[in-house]
């Protein structure tokens, strides 16, 4: 069935991205102009507390982004259940799983990013999960309830923060992380040591290098795995080994993807009616030469609002810091901005061993900062970053003095 209304602006995918567009748009007076597809059921829903409170609590709800009676009180039209297909770029048009055909002004690409896998483990084995959606989480808790030994595959943000929930849930936990170290990806070598040493001291039994090999399968379910050379049982598996940008749609109509959607600094794909936003998109560094993907709220947030901009015709280019947090046990992690690839570090001490950051210099200018339980040092840096404000190290690593101070 096709719809005729050509002025629509339709967004595909109703995680943060999307959400948080279909929100700015309706704020900004577009909603009646707004389709939110979505291709899962549930209203769109918050994803950090699918690894943290929901997973660690039966009784903990969704957190939704905004209640049923919003979308309809705000005139956004809501397709849930039912994913984009494809696109015809000449006509315009988007199809969904359904038939429906929706014609549109300007197309949102926020399809987020899928889970990956264990190359050649059977899908659909009884007692291994990933965990990416509402579903994903859903199951994981019910597994995690009946389970007493849990098996995490990757020890970057996702493998910790379950592992974390697991081990307060009184679980025996075990973290096989490839790489030499823990958060490779996101974090610097000191602070991937605390975060080490603190879940080491809880119990959590984390091993690095860790080669995984071939697995033994018994009917639905995976019985064993080997890991540098030796079988070890399994009881429940999870895999938190990395996200790969949801880059399907875009492909298959012909835009331009690397390692995402690739777009412009106004989140413009290589087709200017569609844009990309979120964990799926590809865009160029603001200041520097290096194409970004980020795969975080904040950035999620933040491109829904340079796409409003680029729809309404300002010229707007995506500049915002990036931030992330996460949640492991006692430990609160806050980083702001990108570290740079060479650089120095400077640790300023917080009120007990449990509590510091760590600034990254890159020459005189202050990059980036990591946290660890010192929220503000945190809010600060933000502060400092984004007015691009360089205190030397000795002067804001001086314990005694609020690094808000050097704002
Ligand atoms: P998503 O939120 O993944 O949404 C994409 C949506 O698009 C999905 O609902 C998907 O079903 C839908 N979709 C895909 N294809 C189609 C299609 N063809 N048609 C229709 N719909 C489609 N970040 C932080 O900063 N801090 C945290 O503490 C944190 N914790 C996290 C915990 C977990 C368990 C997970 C999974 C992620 C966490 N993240 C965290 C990352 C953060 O949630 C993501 O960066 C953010 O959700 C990205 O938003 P997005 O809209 O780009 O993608
Ligand atoms: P990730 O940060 O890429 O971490 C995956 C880790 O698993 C990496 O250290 C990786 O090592 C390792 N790994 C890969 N293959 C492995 C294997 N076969 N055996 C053992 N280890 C292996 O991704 P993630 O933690 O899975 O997170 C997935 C998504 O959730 C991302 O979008 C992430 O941003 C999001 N998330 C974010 C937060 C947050 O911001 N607080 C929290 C939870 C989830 P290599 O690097 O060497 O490949």
């Amino acid at each position: 069935m096709s719809e005729a209304r050509q002025d629509r602006i339709v967004i595909v995918g109703g995680g943060h991205a999307g959400a948080a567009l279909a929100n700015a748009l309706a704020a900004a007076g577009l909603a009646a102009r707004t389709h939110l597809v979505c291709a899962e059921s549930e209203l769109p829903y918050q994803r950090p507390p699918l690894s943290k409170a929901f997973l660690k609590n039966p009784a903990e709800a969704l957190q939704l982004h905004r209640g049923e009676g919003w979308f309809a009180e705000a005139g956004v039209t809501l397709h849930r259940g039912d994913a984009a297909h494809s696109i015809a770029r000449a006509a315009r048009t988007l199809t969904l799983r359904s038939g429906a055909v929706l014609p549109y002004e300007w197309l949102v690409l926020a399809t987020g990013a899928t889970a990956r896998t264990l190359p050649g483990l059977p899908a659909g084995l009884a007692n291994v999960a990933v965990l990416r959606s509402a579903a994903d989480a859903l199951r994981l808790r019910d597994l995690l309830t009946a389970a007493s030994r849990v098996t995490v595959l990757g020890g970057g943000f996702i493998g910790l923060e379950i592992a974390a929930t697991a081990n307060a849930l009184g679980k025996s936990v075990a973290v096989l992380e490839a790489a030499p170290r823990l958060l490779q990806r996101s974090l610097s070598p000191e602070l991937a040591e605390h975060v080490l040493a603190t879940h080491r001291a809880n119990g959590i039994d984390v091993r690095l290098g860790a080669t995984v090999g071939d697995f033994v399968i018994e009917g639905e379910r995976i019985a064993a795995l080997s890991v540098d050379g030796v079988r070890e049982p399994v009881e429940l598996l999870v895999m938190g080994i990395g996200a790969a940008p949801d880059v399907q749609l875009a492909q298959a109509a012909g835009l331009e993807c690397n390692n995402g959607i690739v777009v412009d600094a106004s989140l413009r794909t290589s087709d200017p009616a569609i844009l990309a936003i979120g964990d799926c998109a590809a865009f160029p560094e603001h200041g520097g030469a290096r194409r970004l993907r980020l795969e975080s709220v904040q950035n999620a947030n933040d491109q829904a609002r340079t796409a409003l901009a680029t729809i309404q015709g300002a010229s707007d280019s995506y500049r915002a810091l990036p931030w992330f947090w996460s949640e492991q046990g006692s430990m609160r992690l806050q980083m702001a901005g990108l570290m740079p690839p060479e650089g120095t570090r400077h640790r300023r001490p917080g009120a007990t061993p449990a509590s510091f950051s760590i600034l990254h210099y890159a020459g005189e200018r202050l990059m980036c900062v990591e946290s660890v339980n010192a929220p503000l040092d945190h809010m600060a840096a933000r502060k400092l970053l984004e007015a691009g404000k360089s205190p030397a190290p000795a002067l804001a690593c001086d314990a005694a003095v609020p690094l808000k101070q050097h704002i």
